[in-house]
This record gives structure tokens, C-alpha cells and sequence, in this order.
């Protein structure tokens, strides 16, 4: 599929998204030749810079954070795509400029059609005056070509917020023209928790709750809050990476088998499978949840500060760096079955995975050596790093009688081919101008995600006999988190390397 010719209209062209990732991704989509031609990246920021300053800034970006190692090459031909213009996206006034520039560049060009991409890599809170100045000065009317928007979470702060900024963006674009970008799902490994569970006959017909006893969907970071403090202390891991990321990831997993693979089949079902969350209240979230805020501690020989001492944090800060969930999807499928989410930061190891705890087998007569009883199988889906997927199995141990050892049978995506996996960005800016929303996060799932989450960010802020441990950095969050597993015995501490460590260590 080959995308029409379009303007990338890139709101807050100079900030650090735009050079760490669109810059890239889109120079990584031009050398595999997968842009549209004519195509034009027009840098929107209110400085004044010239075109070919801002042509000079991309290439800077792309010489620092490009081509992931590899050598770069046709730099110049990519850099030729970009202009520049000023504008500063809180100024109602300034965008009848941008709509005489932009008209200017599809006649320059020759684009027949007057497509546009806008991409608003700025701070939420312009997200709407954006919509409204692009709607003000027809830049939202696809009369004349398409026009879409992407925009980054977070989706708001709370379901309040997200349900405004929804009903604001909805009030001057139409859903089916709003991108919201959720990179993880423009991961390819989650894309192919799709694949595994649809592509196949043999997974969907366990994949319930019959043969299911538990799942672990996992997002552990080494780093601590880096240079973010200030941004992370206001918002916390349950609205950094699960209300999103994680939940997103879920219902990949989760959901029931969409009747297309297009997007309003897909997001269909994530938005169904997002609404059988089971809300958890302020009477039982002493059992479903657990939180924690590192704590320092020496790491491998490094004096790892503790979270309140972080640059940007408050001293006396209550932000969770680390929490665990018990879940429960109340459908035919999962019904009665826990889920357990857990993310955080200063882990002993970075890596993001899902989990499929299997149940035991009816009647079991083997035993390991140990005199023990053969564990469950499991199928671990590693999102990242080292990406692939692990069945775990028993076999009987080469010898007389008949001990049971757990065997695993490992995929490494990397075994796929030479080429580097696709970065997130690359597969979603490739998306969004082909028109393709499947991998982009609708209104409602955002709403059920902020639904399911808000219960618990309001019993945090209302009930101070709520715990907040503290765990010291490179450890697994706080032990308290062992209290959550009634049913699924205990979590699992996932290994940096899906092969060598059996996927646990
Ligand atoms: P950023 O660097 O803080 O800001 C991007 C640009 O927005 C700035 O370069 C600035 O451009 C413009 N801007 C900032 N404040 C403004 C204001 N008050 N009025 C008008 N323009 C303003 O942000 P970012 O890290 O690139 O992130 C952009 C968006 O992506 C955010 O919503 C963020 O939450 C989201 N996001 C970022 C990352 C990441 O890796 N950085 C990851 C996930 C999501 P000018 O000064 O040139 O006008």
C-alpha cells in the first residue's frame, strides 16, 4: 500500500519527541522508500527559524538519535522535505498563516489532493486550542483531501480530563480523523499477540478461563524518573504506564476475536474487553492493589538516589513509582480468573511482558526429581527487549522411571531476518497517513481505561491509611505485593533474557 501524497504538519517540531523518534521513523520510512511522494514535513514552533535552518536541525537530530546504529545514507534527499513555520499553537490568531503556507506548499508541490497530517507533538494542554485554531480556518474540512490528527498521551489526567479533551477534539474533528498514539501498540511484538492468538488454531480454543488459571502482564524499568521527575511526580506509574500501555496491551490479549482485522472490528473489542474490567472500589483495594516508591539503595557499586530525592520530586512526595493489580475481566471468557498488571521503576531488570499461566493438569501423577509436582505451562510473550515467545512444557528427564523437568521452546523475533524490527513510531506514522486507526487508541477505550483506573487514583487521594511502601531500587517493589496472589500463587520474576534464564530468574 502506498500512502497519497501529504503535508506532515509537525506541531512542536523542535521538542524532544520530534527529534529523539519522528524524525527517525520518518527518515526510516523514506530510505525503505514507504513515504508518499510528493510529500512535505512542514515544522510548526513559535521561534523564527528558516527552512533551511530547520532542514540543518532534522539532520542534527537524525545524526544523534538515527537509523538505530546503522550508517545513514541519502540524508539530503530526506532533509529537501522539510519547511518551517512559526506559529505558536496557543495563538487563535496565528493559524490563518498556516492555512495560506499550507496552501501555498500543496500548490508548490503539486499535490492534487490537499491531504494533511497533523501531528501534535506539544504539551496536552494545547491539544484542544490546536483542534480549534485548525478548525477555525478550515484546516479540519476534508472537502478538498483528507485531514487527520495525531495526538500523544497522556489522554488527560483523570476520567474528568479525558472525557473533556475527547469531547473537545470530537467537537472539531471526527473520530475516524483522531489518532491517539499508544506506541505500544505500534510495538511489533504486540501486534503479534494478534497474530499468535488469530493466525493460529491451536491457542484460542485453551485461551479462556477453563485452561487459563491466571495472567501477568509485566512493565519493569531499571531507570528511575531521569530527567522526568518533574513530569512524573504529578502523574504516577498507574496513570504513566498502566491506564495506557499496559491496559492497551491487555485487551490485545484479552479480547475476543474481532469479526475483521480493520479498526472499527478491532477497537470494538478492546473497547468491550476494556468495559468487562472489574472496578475495583475504595472498600477492596486493600486486596487488589499494592503501590511503592523506591527507595535508595547500591546497585551493582552505584548509589542509586531514592525517588524523593530526585531531580523535580517533592520531598515529601506520594507519587507511586511501582504498583501491582489484581484484576478481574468479568466476561464468558475470563470470568473468575485473577489478572495481574504490575509496573514500575528501579527494577532489577527492564523488560515488558505478558504471561499465560496455565492450569495444572486434572489428574497428575509425575513428579519432578525434587519430589514436587511439575509446574503449569506457561507461554510468556516478551515485549521488549529480546523479543519472542517462550512455551514452557514438562518432559520426562533421560533416565529410568519418570521425573518430570520443565523444557521450554523459545521464538526470537530477531530470528525473523536481518532487518532491524520497525520502530513503534515508524509503524504508526506509516498508519496514520495510509488512514489505517486499527493500532491507534479510540475515545471510548480511553474512557474505559480512565474508568477502570479512577477508583484507585481516588481512594489514593482520599484515604491516608492507604499504604505507600517504600522498596529499595533494584528490588521487585514492595513484598506486600505477595498479599495480592490468592489464586495464582505467587509472581514470577521475569529474566532480562527469554532463553537462558528459562524466561525467570
Ligand atoms: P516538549 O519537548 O516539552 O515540547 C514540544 C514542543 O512544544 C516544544 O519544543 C515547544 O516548541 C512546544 N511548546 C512547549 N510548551 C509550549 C507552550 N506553552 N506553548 C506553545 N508551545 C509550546 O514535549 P515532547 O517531549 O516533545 O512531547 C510532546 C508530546 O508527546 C507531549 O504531549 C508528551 O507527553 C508526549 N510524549 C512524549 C514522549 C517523549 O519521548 N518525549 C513520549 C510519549 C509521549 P517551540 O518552543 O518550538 O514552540
Amino acid at each position: 500500500r502506498q500512502a497519497q501524497p501529504a503535508i506532515l504538519a509537525l506541531f512542536g517540531a523542535t521538542g524532544d519527541l520530534a527529534k529523539r523518534k519522528l524524525i527517525p521513523a520518518l527518515y526510516d520510512l523514506h530510505r525503505k522508500g514507504a513515504l508518499p511522494r510528493p510529500f512535505l514535513i512542514l515544522g510548526l514552533g513559535r521561534k523564527p527559524v528558516s527552512d533551511a535552518d530547520f532542514a540543518a536541525q532534522a539532520g542534527a537530530a537524525l545524526a544523534r538519535f538515527g537509523a538505530g546504529g546503522e550508517e545513514l545514507r541519502d540524508v539530503e534527499p530526506f532533509t529537501r522535505l522539510f519547511r518551517y513555520q512559526q506559529l505558536d499553537p496557543a495563538d487563535s490568531q496565528a493559524y490563518a498563516a498556516l492555512a495560506e503556507r499550507m496552501a501555498t506548499l500543496w500548490e508548490e508541490s503539486r499535490m492534487e489532493t490537499r491531504n494533511a497530517l497533523f501531528y501534535l507533538a506539544l504539551p496536552p494542554s494545547l491539544y484542544a486550542p490546536t483542534a480549534d485554531g485548525l478548525h477555525a480556518v478550515g484546516l479540519a474540512d476534508q472537502s478538498d483531501g483528507w485531514r487527520r490528527m495525531i495526538v500523544e498521551k497522556p489522554f488527560g489526567e483523570d476520567l474528568a480530563s479525558g472525557v473533556a479533551l475527547n469531547r473537545n477534539l470530537l467537537e472539531r474533528f471526527e473520530e475516524r480523523q483522531i489518532y491517539r498514539i499508544d506506541h505500544y501498540l505500534g510495538k511489533e511484538t504486540v501486534q503479534n499477540i494478534l497474530a499468535l492468538r488469530f493466525a493460529n488454531a491451536i491457542f484460542e480454543p485453551v485461551w479462556n478461563r477453563s485452561h487459563i488459571s491466571h495472567l501477568e502482564v509485566t512493565a519493569a524499568e531499571t531507570i528511575g524518573v531521569e530527567d522526568r521527575g518533574g513530569y512524573f511526580d504529578g502523574a504516577g506509574i498507574l496513570r504513566d504506564m498502566v491506564q495506557n500501555h499496559l491496559l492497551q496491551v491487555l485487551a490485545t490479549v484479552t479480547m475476543e476475536p474481532p469479526v475483521a482485522f480493520d479498526a472499527a472490528a478491532v477497537r470494538n473489542e478492546t473497547a468491550k474487553v476494556l468495559q468487562s474490567l472489574r472496578p475495583i472500589t475504595a472498600e477492596n483495594i486493600h486486596e487488589h492493589v499494592v503501590r511503592g516508591q523506591y527507595l535508595s539503595a547500591n546497585v551493582r557499586g552505584d548509589d542509586l538516589a531514592a525517588y524523593r530525592d530526585e531531580g523535580g520530586v517533592a520531598p515529601e512526595s506520594r507519587t507511586e513509582t511501582f504498583v501491582a493489580i489484581r484484576a478481574h475481566i468479568d466476561n464468558w471468557r475470563w470470568g473468575g480468573i485473577p489478572i495481574y498488571i504490575r509496573s514500575g521503576k528501579r527494577l532489577p531488570t527492564r523488560v515488558t511482558e505478558v504471561a499465560v499461566h496455565f492450569r495444572q493438569p486434572p489428574h497428575q501423577f509425575f513428579q519432578r526429581a525434587d519430589g514436587a509436582a511439575p509446574g503449569a505451562n506457561r507461554l510468556i510473550i516478551r515485549i521488549q527487549p529480546d523479543e519472542g515467545i517462550l512455551v514452557e512444557f514438562g518432559l520426562k528427564t533421560p533416565a529410568a522411571g519418570f521425573q518430570i523437568q520443565n523444557v521450554g521452546m523459545d521464538f526470537h523475533y530477531s530470528d525473523l531476518g536481518e532487518s532491524p524490527i520497525p520502530s513503534a513510531y515508524e509503524r504508526l506514522l506509516l498508519d496514520g497517513l495510509l488512514g489505517d486507526a486499527t493500532l491507534f487508541a479510540r475515545s471510548d477505550a480511553v474512557e474505559w481505561g480512565w474508568r477502570f483506573v479512577q477508583p484507585i487514583l481516588d481512594a489514593w487521594a482520599t484515604d491516608p491509611e492507604i499504604p505507600l511502601y517504600g522498596y529499595p531500587a533494584g528490588t521487585w517493589g514492595p513484598p506486600e505485593t505477595k498479599t495480592l496472589f490468592k489464586e495464582g500463587g505467587e509472581f514470577r520474576y521475569p529474566c532480562r533474557n527469554l532463553t537462558t534464564d528459562g524466561g525467570y530468574c
